[in-house]
C-alpha cells in the first residue's frame, strides 16, 4: 500500500487546483479522466471542448484532453542562415470524447494553415495553447487527422534550476541546430499533445542545405540530395513521449555499426569536437563503450527496450546538459574529457526508466533520475570504482543532517527545482535503501518487472511502490515515506547492520560527486 505517500502528495493538489480552476473553460471539458473512462461512447451524448491540459498537477496546461495521438509525421526544412524552421506536421489521433473543439500545444512559431479531416479549421492562440475548432465535430473513437503548416524561428525555453536556469529547446548552432529540453521543448517546434503520457510514433523528413546532415530518433530510412539541398528521412516506430523527439542539424561525423549484442548503432559527433585533441579522443572512447554499457544495464534491468541506439554530441556552447532523447541521447560537449562514461550510462539507463516506461506525471521525476543515477553507480561498480552502497554511505554520512539536501522532498519536488540534486542522489539512495530492505533478488526483479509490465507506457510512484510490495511481499510504506515524502534525513535502522565502506570506494564516490556537482546542467 501507499496510503501515506498518496495522502502527502494530495497536500499539493489543493494548491494546484486553484491554478487549474482559473484556466477552466466555461463549456464542458473533456478531461484526461473522461477520456480514459470511455464514458462518452461512440456518437451518443453531447459534444464537448477538449481540456487544455492532460491533468498534470505540476504543469496544468501540458498536453490536452479528448484525444490520443498515434503518429506525428513532420516534414520541414531548416535554414541555418536565418534559423527559420518551416514544417508541415501531420498528426493522426483518435478522439476519446465527442469534440466540437480541442487544443494542441504550440508555442511561438507562426501558423500558415490548419486542416482537420480534410477541411480548413478555425483556430485561436492563447499563450502556448492552440485552440482548434474543426469544421465538422469529431465523434469519440474516430480518427482525427490534423495537418498544420507553420514557420518561424523556433522558441527556446529556460528551465529553472533552483536559483539558476538552463537554456533548452530548439537551439541554433554555428552550422545548424540542436533540439533538446525537458519538460519544454516539443511545443517550440511542432504542434503537439505535449505530455509524456501521450506516446506516439514519429517520422521526420528534414531538408537542409547540401553538405549538412540531420540526426533524429530511430532509423535513417532515406537520404536524397537534389540540387543544393538534402532530405533526410528518419523513422521512429516505437512509442515515444513528445519531449524525447529530436532533430539535430549540422555537419556530422557519423559512425554506424552494431553493438556486440547486435543492436544497430548510429552515432553523430560534430567534426569540430572530433578534431579537438583533448575532447575528440575522450568522446570517441566513451561512445565506443555504449555496447558494454548496454550489456551491463541489460544484466540489471532486462533486455534493452528499443531496436536501435546511438549518441548525438554537438558543438553547442549553450547546451549544458544531456537528454535521454529516445534511442539517441543528446550530450553536452562539457561532459568530456572527464566523466563522460558515467553520463552515457545515465542516459542509456533512461531508455528503460523514463523512455520505455515514461512519467505519467512530472511530479514523479525521481523515478527517472533516481534510476538513472543508480545506473551510474552500477556502472561504477562494474568499473571497479565504488559500489552503490559506497555511494549511499558517502552521501548519508557526508551531508550534514541540517543540509537543505534532506529537506528537499524528492517525491514532491519544488515546482521551480524539478531537477534539483536530491531528485538524483536521494532518488538513487532511496533505491539502495529498497535494495537493502528487500534483498538483491527481489530488488532486481522489481527493476525488471517494472519495465516488462509498463514498457511502452507510463508508471507512477504509487504504482512503483505497489509493485515493490507485491514482489517483496513486504509492507514498504515506512521506507518510501521516509525516503520520498519526508523532508528530513531518514533513519537507517530498517536497513540492518551497515558496514563501513572501504576508503577507496568513498574516495571514488567523491570523484564522481565532484564531476556531478561541477556540471553546469543536468542530465
Ligand atoms: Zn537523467
Amino acid at each position: 500500500m501507499d496510503g501515506r505517500a498518496r495522502a502527502r502528495a494530495g497536500l499539493t493538489a489543493s494548491v494546484v487546483a486553484a491554478v487549474t480552476t482559473a484556466l477552466t473553460l466555461s463549456a464542458p471539458v473533456a478531461s484526461a479522466h473522461d477520456s480514459d473512462s470511455g464514458d462518452h461512447g461512440h456518437g451518443h451524448g453531447r459534444f464537448v471542448a477538449g481540456a487544455p491540459g492532460v491533468g498534470d498537477r505540476y504543469y496544468p496546461l501540458a498536453g490536452n484532453g479528448g484525444y490520443d495521438v498515434r503518429h506525428y509525421d513532420i516534414t520541414g526544412s531548416y535554414d541555418p542562415a536565418s534559423d527559420v524552421w518551416s514544417a508541415t506536421t501531420v498528426i493522426t489521433a483518435r478522439a476519446t470524447a465527442n469534440l466540437y473543439r480541442f487544443n494542441l500545444d504550440f508555442d511561438g512559431m507562426t501558423i500558415r494553415s490548419l486542416v482537420v479531416n480534410g477541411d480548413r479549421a478555425r483556430w485561436v492562440r492563447n499563450g502556448a495553447e492552440l485552440v482548434v475548432t474543426p469544421k465538422h465535430k469529431v465523434r469519440s473513437g474516430s480518427t482525427i487527422r490534423i495537418s498544420a503548416t507553420s514557420s518561424g524561428v523556433p522558441k527556446e525555453f529556460l528551465l529553472p534550476l533552483g536559483n539558476a536556469s538552463l537554456r533548452t529547446g530548439f537551439m541554433a548552432t554555428d552550422d545548424g541546430a540542436t533540439v533538446a529540453g525537458q519538460p519544454d521543448v516539443a511545443a517550440g517546434w511542432f504542434p503537439v499533445n505535449d505530455h509524456p503520457r501521450d506516446k506516439a510514433s514519429y517520422d521526420f523528413h528534414v531538408t537542409v542545405p547540401r553538405g549538412l546532415g540531420v540526426v533524429a530518433n530511430g532509423f535513417l530510412a532515406g537520404q536524397r540530395t537534389h540540387g543544393n539541398t538534402t532530405r533526410f528521412d528518419w523513422h521512429a516506430p516505437e512509442p515515444m513521449s513528445s519531449y524525447l523527439a529530436t532533430i539535430d542539424i549540422g555537419k556530422w561525423d557519423v559512425r554506424q555499426g552494431r553493438t556486440a549484442s547486435g543492436i544497430p548503432i548510429y552515432d553523430a559527433v560534430d567534426p569540430d569536437l572530433v578534431a579537438d585533441p583533448v575532447l575528440g579522443p575522450a568522446i570517441n572512447a566513451s561512445l565506443a563503450r555504449q555496447g558494454e554499457v548496454l550489456d551491463v544495464l541489460s544484466s540489471a534491468f532486462g533486455k534493452y527496450p528499443f531496436r536501435t541506439v546511438g549518441a548525438i554530441v554537438d558543438d553547442q556552447p549553450d547546451l549544458f546538459f544531456a537528454l535521454e532523447t529516445q534511442t539517441r541521447p543528446v550530450y553536452s560537449k562539457y561532459f568530456w574529457p572527464d566523466g563522460g562514461d558515467s553520463v552515457v550510462a545515465h542516459e542509456l539507463a533512461h531508455q528503460w526508466y523514463g523512455d520505455d516506461v515514461a512519467l505519467k506525471q512530472w511530479q514523479d521525476i525521481w523515478l527517472n533520475e533516481g534510476w538513472a543515477t543508480y545506473a551510474e553507480w552500477i556502472w561504477a561498480e562494474h568499473e571497479g570504482f565504488f559500489t552503490p552502497q559506497d555511494a549511499f554511505d558517502n552521501f548519508y554520512d557526508g551531508i550534514p543532517v541540517d543540509d537543505p539536501f534532506w529537506t528537499f522532498v524528492v517525491g514532491q519536488p519544488p515546482h521551480d527545482d524539478l531537477f534539483g540534486d536530491p531528485v538524483y542522489i536521494r532518488g538513487g539512495m532511496a533505491l539502495q535503501a529498497l535494495r537493502n530492505r528487500v534483498g538483491d533478488d527481489a530488488f532486481f526483479t522489481i527493476a525488471r518487472r517494472w519495465v516488462q509490465q509498463r514498457g511502452g507506457g507510463t508508471g507512477t510512484t504509487a504504482q512503483f511502490i505497489a509493485l515493490a510490495e507485491r514482489v517483496s511481499g513486504q509492507q514498504l510504506d515506512d521506507l518510501f515515506d521516509a525516503w520520498l515524502f519526508t523532508g528530513s534525513r531518514p533513519t537507517v535502522t530498517s536497513l540492518g547492520a551497515r558496514t563501513a565502506a572501504p576508503a577507496a570506494g568513498l574516495a571514488a564516490v567523491r570523484t564522481w560527486e565532484a564531476q556531478f556537482t561541477k556540471r553546469a546542467g543536468r542530465y
